[in-house]
């Protein structure tokens, strides 16, 4: 660990960049592909709400036809729940996002795990373990892996029980499975002080499956949708993405930003404003 390199290289071409569906959100799955392409972005994440109503067999054709990578699908979990009935509704939710992912052609689900207010965290980090354990006979016949995304604290009430990549990366080796991995997004996780280390970790025995990058505004004045381009927070992107790249990884970079703000605005700016951030500032 000691002996890799700890900042990045600037990244030099869009080889690697994948942009989130929800990440222009005021476009369509159509649009965004077709502007994505043609704005040289080579990889797409898919939110599941822009495949509502759609043949999804044919919308992962679509994709390919205009050049772009099916990066993941987001997003499953919401596992815990205080009643065993919705426990059991999630788990036919994942059932459906695992299904989904197939047909699109996404090799792996990012899991947003839940939490239940009303019931202690390491209760809903059970219920998430057990959810995750009983999806994976489905996810390996369907040859769709399940990435365990942490949170960041400010979402344990409700979103997520799973709040640091050690209690993630702890998760996925319990599972101990080649159908579980971790998602690494640095919004949640560039303030832990063994970040390095966790990163290492999860690259080092195949369990690092995605990479999400944004930024952290100062300040923050929306929990959910107030993420920042690349560059106009805090986050030291070149550094994080040294240690991811040190163990190997050499999938997508991919943007993932919820912000009222740059929603409001021209996405076929915004979109320019990500290619330029992204070589700029990541
Ligand atoms: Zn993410």
């Amino acid at each position: 660990m000691s002996d890799a390199p700890t900042t990045a290289a600037p990244l030099t071409d869009f080889s690697r960049l994948c942009v989130h569906t929800i990440t222009t959100k005021p476009w369509t799955i159509e649009k965004a592909a077709q502007h994505f392409a043609q704005a040289g972005v080579k990889g797409i994440t898919v939110w599941r709400d822009t495949l509502a109503g759609k043949n999804i067999r044919q919308t992962g054709q679509m994709l390919l036809d205009e050049g772009l990578s099916i990066v993941s699908l987001c997003r499953g979990g919401f596992f815990p729940h205080l009643k065993e009935t919705g426990r059991q509704a999630a788990i036919d939710d994942n059932r459906r996002a695992i299904d989904e992912a197939a047909e699109l052609g996404a090799p792996h689900v990012v899991l947003v795990c839940g939490a239940a207010v009303g019931q202690p965290l390491a209760e809903s980090r059970k219920q998430i373990r057990d959810g995750i354990a009983a999806l994976l006979p489905q996810a390996e016949a369907a040859g769709v892996k399940l990435a365990i995304e942490p949170l960041h604290p400010m979402y344990a009430d409700n979103r997520s029980a799973v709040n640091t990549l050690g209690q993630a990366n702890d998760m996925a080796e319990e599972l101990n499975s080649p159908f579980v991995g971790v998602a690494v997004d640095v919004y949640h996780l560039w303030w832990d002080p063994t970040l390095e280390q966790e990163i290492y970790r999860c690259g080092k025995n195949g369990h690092l499956l995605a990479f999400h990058i944004c930024d952290w505004r100062t300040p923050t004045v929306d929990l959910l949708n107030d993420r920042g381009l690349m560059g106009e927070g805090c986050i030291d992107l070149r550094q994080i993405r040294g240690w991811v790249e040190a163990t190997g990884f050499s999938g997508f970079n991919e943007v993932e930003i919820f912000s009222n703000r740059l929603w409001a605005g021209d996405q076929h700016e915004f979109l320019e404003n990500i290619k330029k951030a992204y070589l700029e500032h990541s």
